[in-house]
């Protein structure tokens, strides 16, 4: 650990460790400057199918610059600007965006595209496909809608046990990207039992960042008595990181913005740690820091953690290489 920053003073000390590392990822990053490059490329508005990333915060920067946020395309003037979320979408909303003759902007993140792609090779060599996730999720609905037939979506090893279809059904499975991974391990697992034709990519689509983030917690949650967790209430990736802090034995809370921290959490902690979902800006994590700093005087570490280089290139609708293409009804 290395020390970051001192403050003292009268308050009670608090020993903050940071989590490294936390925060933004390479598709989040590539999803923001894909909004901020089509405003800059084409001016206001741009739409945007649903929140870009899942954080408020994010969304309300881009919103103020002229970016609009919309759930259904039928909100849209024809022949608008639309960006696809960093999410994916269904081919059904593809299509919809190409009918009504908008020019389209696809930030699928690259990891979610491959999901997207193994679910389709998977059905294209006859396999039955397992979908591993929480159903209703963003991500999760995109996938379902760009495959050929219908997939099994389960989100625990009793969902497996409940399917109605033979041991020797040849299956495949693909996971979303903001799992858990020690839980999605025992539903493949459990999957591999049941059908012992299972092929499938391990925990491989679990993204770096998701993995490299609960490793982080994982470690942290050692040394604390309090884990605070920057990131939205829709964030999936956030959310399995509170699971992943409890799962250790640490009471873990969800800090959507500095302004719902509670300081009764701080009771009887004198070490706490800090970090943030893949959607959560650093400004949150620096303002949380500021409110703990009102209540306690802080020494705050960082982890040494794992260096992420990853980085993606941008949609090629934005890059140059291309304008945004209007795809053929
Ligand atoms: Fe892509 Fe992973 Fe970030 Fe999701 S969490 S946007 S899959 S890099």
């Amino acid at each position: 650990m290395q020390a970051e920053r001192e403050t003292m003073g009268a308050k009670p000390p608090l020993r903050v460790l940071l989590a490294n590392p936390r925060g933004f990822c390479a598709g989040v990053e590539r999803a923001i400057e894909t909004v901020e490059r089509a405003l800059a490329q084409h001016g206001a508005p741009v739409y945007v199918r649903h929140e870009i990333v899942h954080n408020a915060r994010v969304c309300d920067a881009l919103r103020a610059k002229g970016a609009v946020f919309v759930e259904d395309l039928a909100e849209v003037p024809a022949g608008s600007v639309v960006i696809f979320s960093a999410h994916g979408v269904p081919r059904r909303v593809e299509e919809e965006a190409a009918a009504a003759h908008h020019a389209i902007i696809d930030a699928t993140c690259p990891l979610v595209a491959k999901v997207h792609g193994g679910a389709r090779r998977y059905q294209a060599e006859g396999r039955t496909v397992i979908l591993i996730g929480h159903r209703g999720h963003v991500e999760v609905e995109g996938t379902l809608g760009q495959v050929d037939t219908p997939l099994t979506v389960v989100a625990s090893a009793a969902d497996v046990a409940a399917l109605e279809m033979p041991a020797d059904t040849p299956v495949a499975y693909v996971t979303q990207t903001t799992l858990s991974v020690t839980d999605t391990q025992g539903i493949i697992e459990a999957i591999r039992t049941r059908f012992p034709d299972t092929v499938g990519p391990e925990t491989r689509d679990i993204c770096y960042a998701t993995q490299n983030r609960q490793q982080a917690v994982r470690e942290i949650a050692e040394e604390v008595d309090l884990v605070l967790v920057v990131g939205a209430r829709n964030s999936s990736n956030s959310n399995r990181l509170v699971e992943i802090a409890e799962d250790e034995g640490v009471p873990a809370r969800l800090v959507p913005a500095a302004t719902d921290f509670d300081p009764a959490w701080l009771e009887g902690s004198a070490t706490v740690g800090i970090t943030a979902g893949a959607s959560a800006p650093q400004v949150i994590v620096d303002e949380l820091l500021e409110r703990l700093a009102e209540h306690r005087a802080l020494t705050v570490e960082a982890q040494k953690g794992v260096r992420e280089n990853i980085t993606f290139k941008l949609p090629r609708e934005i890059d140059g290489r291309d304008r945004a293409r209007r795809l053929a009804v």
